[in-house]
């Protein structure tokens, strides 16, 4: 039976976009394999811009769709007007293959699954008369807010306005003002409209795919399903349900896993590990106080700077000379960690993290209590929930300054406030991995999904 039920996808072959972002592919990635577990063959269409590196996934295909992207528009820096480019500038070839797919394919495609972000690609699937799915690789409960994004406007809660910032967001609680989505691009009007697009183009999709899961985020899931006429498949966290190592593949940079055996020689839950995405960028004063913040904390930390994180800087110049070394190896920097791996160790004590959803979410599967500074986008409402809702964290306030930061290291991990948040922060652990057991409400949306995914094919091949 459950062998059956392992293979009810054979004989159907599955076309998956992500979105070119770490944060984005890894997921989607994820995704691809959860549903092959289940039988169906995976193709991955993507941009040559961050494409994902196909040995690593000997068992799917892989199909470059061409992004148009010059030299300098291919960069991270400005993630919003990248992801406009790519939704116009990809349209035409995708809607191109995807045609040649449909009619080629030895094995029936019942949909097509793309990233959010991809709002383009409804539109070529409505025209190819191909049901869409689509992943969101953020949270539920920060999705509802980008959904409630033209009432926010309308009540003039957005654009921010800093005599407003310690508002409470009567609709959302438990947000402020100042917790709400930004983001910094050349149009300042192009966040606003890239959400509100996303959001309208969901709707029209034939199914929402969310890496969370029930208990986690339920009243957001409960209005969702309220609002959205279309069916909510909270299947997560993904990554859990693949087996160790599968994860670290989908990475872009390559993971230094010299910190592994760096974090062998500390003592169990004494590790501040310090991670900040692959996007998000901090200035050379900021990254003093840091610096500052965890070598007056005197516990041992280990810090992802990768190159690109500091504003203006290659690497490491703006640290004080001899910084490290001073410290008498109680602290180790990499440029980019084998992060699931770290957080899993028993060493690691605290997560000093910019609550991106994926950090966050590997965070709560591993019990590890975070310190939270969130920079843009969904991240502030992430570290508004992970501090205040589920009481699995400290969030930074104001001002990034070393006093705070030492302040809140020390109340993440020694006192009756760290010992509460530590328990907190495995009844989560808890509940993400009981989700995922037979029966347990990840595994039965996982089931639903296939089911739909199936019933879906042979309606919609009747209407081409
Ligand atoms: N990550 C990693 N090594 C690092 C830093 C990050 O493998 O040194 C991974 C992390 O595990 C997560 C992803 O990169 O899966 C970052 O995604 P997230 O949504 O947290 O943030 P974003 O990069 O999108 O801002």
């Amino acid at each position: 039976m459950e062998d059956e039920k392992k293979q009810r996808g054979k004989g159907h072959r599955l076309l998956l976009m992500p979105s070119p972002l770490q944060g984005h592919i890894t997921p989607l990635l994820h995704l691809a394999h959860i549903l092959f577990s289940r039988g169906f063959s995976i193709t991955i269409v993507h941009t040559l811009f961050n494409a994902p590196d196909p040995t690593s996934y000997p068992h799917f295909s892989f199909h470059t769709i061409p992004d148009g992207l010059s030299q300098t528009e291919a960069s991270t820096l400005d993630a919003v007007h990248l992801t406009d480019l790519i939704n116009i500038r990809c349209a035409h070839p995708l809607k191109e293959w995807l045609a040649s797919q449909l009619l080629n394919s030895p094995e029936p495609v019942p949909c097509f699954i793309s990233d959010a972000a991809l709002h383009f690609t409804q539109l070529v699937c409505d025209e190819l008369k191909l049901p869409r799915l689509v992943l969101r690789t953020g949270g539920a409960s920060s999705f509802l807010v980008f959904a409630s994004f033209p009432l926010l406007r309308e009540k003039g809660y957005l654009p921010l306005q800093e005599s407003r910032l310690e508002e409470p967001v009567v609709d959302l609680p438990p947000l402020k003002v100042k917790d709400l989505p930004t983001f910094r691009s050349q149009d300042p009007e192009s966040f606003y409209k890239l959400v509100c697009r996303m959001v309208q183009e969901c709707k029209g999709s034939s199914g929402v795919i969310w890496n969370t899961f029930e208990e986690l985020e339920s009243s957001a899931l409960r209005k969702l399903r309220q609002d959205f006429s279309i069916p909510i498949y909270p299947i997560g966290p993904f990554h859990k349900h693949l087996l160790t190592g599968a994860a670290s593949s989908a990475s872009l940079l390559t993971p230094d896993k010299s910190c592994m055996s760096w974090l062998d020689k500390q003592e169990c839950k004494s590790v501040v590990y310090v991670s900040f995405g692959s996007i998000a960028a901090i200035s050379e004063a900021e990254v003093l106080e840091i610096a500052w913040g965890l070598a007056n904390s005197k516990q041992p930390f280990l810090w992802v700077i990768r190159p690109g994180l500091i504003r203006g800087s290659e690497w490491l110049e703006p640290l004080p000379n001899g910084f490290l070394e001073n410290l008498g190896g109680r602290g180790y920097i990499v440029k980019w960690s084998p992060q699931e791996q770290v957080l899993r160790h028993p060493a690691v004590g605290a997560f000093w993290t910019h609550n991106g959803w994926n950090s966050t979410l590997e965070s709560i599967c591993e019990g590890v209590p975070m310190i939270c500074m969130p920079c843009f986008a969904d991240q502030k409402v992430n570290a508004k929930y992970a501090s205040s809702l589920w009481k699995v964290g400290v969030q930074l306030q104001n001002k990034l300054e070393r006093g705070d930061v030492e302040k809140a290291i020390k109340k993440l991990m020694v006192g009756d406030e760290a010992n509460q948040i530590r328990e907190n922060a495995l009844n989560l652990k808890e509940k993400a991995i009981a989700c995922l057991k037979e029966d347990g409400s990840s595994y039965c949306f996982l089931d639903s999904l296939v089911s739909d995914i199936l019933s879906v094919e042979s309606s919609a091949s009747r209407a081409r």
